[in-house]
């Protein structure tokens, strides 16, 4: 199979067409066959219940090309689980795990010549979704829905390495207490827009949620799970129910126990404590670890031991060891790297 002539190391996170996605509609009850399909245009109702209530969820995983030139996607049945949990949650159909996993397979292979060569940053991110299709104007589910997947090719989250990225506390909210940030739903990032380009506006990277309720925990930012160590290397990660959980979060805890012997803590972390701990990061499929050196909270700031120019040791370690994994230089867990070609 020849690559398709594209300067790997420079492409950005960003939608780029590729040949295939797939897609399969549910009707009557039940899901179609599916397909593969070169049409990259969705034709529907201007009533659809994703346009006008938002009902539609997402998942996001990568394929790269490990050293010995094999393709291969990362625990791609969590993210089906996960989506899984979604549509319930949104009173979607559920796409069942092995469709999903299948679909995934499909779209890789079909689209095997975008898949950035070993050694290069690169990867193919896929992206699965389900929206509601039919016509909803009175508040309820949609009655048919349609699942789709395409990929599209994005660069090295860093160039140059892992510089540490500074972070607010917000003033806005991500999810309320039995809300839906413990799921993938495209909503979620809709009202967290607003927040994130103030973020930006004043200078800042993310943006830090806390709990809703009391505003004294820390939850997560737009799009990544926390991830603390503390300065007698012990890996912290906050617990809540309104936390999406990351995929990437929970493999770095495995990591952390299993590759690495650090003590790991599950629980509702302070923000009054976390001027205490020697590293932070952010952790989700696109960047596995981005480190934070800062952290700004009105007027005060947090500045974490391990300093603005590199990754403190332990975060480091535990995104060494789970980058090999993936990358297959280090050996996986029973079940983790799913091989495609
Ligand atoms: C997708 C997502 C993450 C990261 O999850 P991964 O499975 O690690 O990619 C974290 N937080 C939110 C809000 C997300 O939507």
């Amino acid at each position: 199979m020849e690559k398709k002539n594209i300067d790997w190391s420079n492409i950005g996170f960003g939608y780029m067409h590729t040949d295939k996605r797939y897609v399969s509609n549910y009707k009557d009850g039940k899901w179609d066959e599916g397909c593969l399909t070169e049409d990259d245009k969705i034709v529907m109702s201007e009533c659809a219940g994703v346009l006008q209530y938002a009902q539609t969820c997402f998942e996001g995983l990568k394929a790269y090309t490990t050293e010995d030139g094999h393709i291969v996607v990362f625990r791609p049945e969590l993210n089906a689980q996960r989506m899984v949990d979604s549509a319930k949650r949104l009173e979607m159909p559920v796409f069942p795990v092995e469709r999903f996993v299948d679909a995934i397979c499909e779209v890789v292979k079909a689209n095997a010549a975008y898949v950035p060569p070993f050694g290069t940053g690169a990867s193919l991110y896929i992206r699965p979704y389900m929206f509601g299709s039919s016509p909803v104007i009175g508040v309820k589910p949609a009655e048919e829905y349609q699942f789709r997947a395409f990929c599209t090719p994005v660069g090295p989250y860093f160039k140059g390495g892992a510089k540490p990225i500074t972070i607010k506390v917000s003033d806005f909210d991500r999810a309320a207490p039995n809300g839906t940030g413990h799921v993938k739903a495209g909503l979620n990032y809709a009202m967290s827009l607003h927040a994130i380009v103030t973020a930006h506006e004043e200078g800042f990277d993310e943006n830090m949620y806390l709990d809703p309720a009391t505003r004294t925990k820390v939850e997560e930012t737009g799009g990544a799970n926390f991830i603390f160590v503390t300065k007698d290397n012990k890996v912290i990660t906050p617990k809540s129910d309104s936390i999406l959980p990351s995929i990437t979060r929970r493999s770095l805890i495995y990591v952390a126990k299993e590759y690495l012997g650090l003590e790991v803590e599950e629980r509702e972390v302070l923000l009054e404590e976390v001027k205490d701990f020697a590293e932070c990061g952010l952790c989700g499929t696109a960047a596995v670890i981005s480190p934070v050196g800062k952290i700004y909270n009105h007027g005060k700031e947090i500045c974490f031991p391990s300093g603005m120019e590199k990754m403190g040791p332990v975060i480091q370690k535990l995104y060494d060891t789970l980058t090999g994994i993936q990358m297959g230089k280090i050996e996986a867990p029973e079940g983790w790297i799913k091989r495609i070609l």
